[in-house]
């Protein structure tokens, strides 16, 4: 049943590698895959997850282009977590549609713009707004029904406070709101904020600004003044709070 599980991660996660790197879930739809660089098209053979690379030793067949290891990387991981997730469910004998598919739409929705935030520091506004519905539907699905609003309200002061204090630190040319947070970090914060309350929010910012030091030390950029990947940490510590806090 593992195995079962596990393989239906790896075909999913290489369609989802598919919307990102077309950028839309419609152009996902149809088409051949095309090497990167020489844009032919791949023969299927190499196109079966870990087995097709392993054949071709990594390479393009027709240009000998090296394959980015990211995909490699990418289907491994979400092929063992959402193999984990169906584990989960079968271990605490949940079997309600209802909830099975929020929580795994959810995952999914996570680990694209996840791959997408680390692409490229930005995501593409509708795939965002799908990720709160889903966020909310999962929110929902496991019995979430009070906000928090006052709460979300002190959440949007301390971003607003925290804000001003960069924004006054820099050197007058330098300033621009736009350059500080993502407009799509303050949505997110923002809506832990109200399904979540203050204070679990409060441990998803810290955690994630935790997370973010220790790619980038991971990455050897530890400078002041780097962009940070926060979004991509931030949705998998909202996803962890939601599920197990
Ligand atoms: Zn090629």
């Amino acid at each position: 049943m593992l195995v079962l599980w596990f393989l239906s991660g790896v075909i999913l996660s290489e369609y989802i590698q598919l919307i990102s790197d077309r950028g839309s879930f419609l152009n996902s739809l149809w088409g051949r895959s095309k090497c990167d660089e020489c844009q032919k098209e791949i023969p299927w053979v190499s196109l079966i997850p870990f087995i097709g690379r392993f054949l071709n030793g990594g390479r393009c067949v027709y240009c000998n282009k090296k394959i980015s290891l990211k995909y490699f990387w990418f289907e491994l991981l979400f092929s063992l977590g959402w193999a984990g997730i169906l584990y989960g469910f079968w271990y605490l004998g949940v079997t309600s549609f209802w909830i099975l598919a929020p929580t795994l739409l959810l995952y999914c929705a996570t680990i694209l713009l996840m791959y997408e935030d680390y692409k490229n520091y930005s995501v593409p506004v509708t795939w965002l707004i799908s990720w709160l519905c889903f966020y909310a539907l999962s929110w929902w699905s496991i019995g979430g029904r009070k906000m928090y609003l006052s709460d979300t309200l002190l959440m949007l002061g301390v971003l607003a406070l925290s804000l001003l204090i960069v924004y006054f630190k820099r050197p007058k040319k330098n300033r621009s709101i736009s350059s500080l947070f993502g407009t799509a970090d303050i949505l997110v914060l923002v809506q832990f904020a109200l399904l979540l309350g203050f204070q679990k929010t409060t441990w998803v910012l810290v955690f994630s600004m935790i997370g973010a030091f220790f790619f980038l030390l991971w990455q050897k950029r530890l400078e002041v003044g780097q962009r940070l990947p926060l979004l991509t940490v931030m949705l998998l510590w909202g996803v962890i709070a939601l599920w197990f806090l």
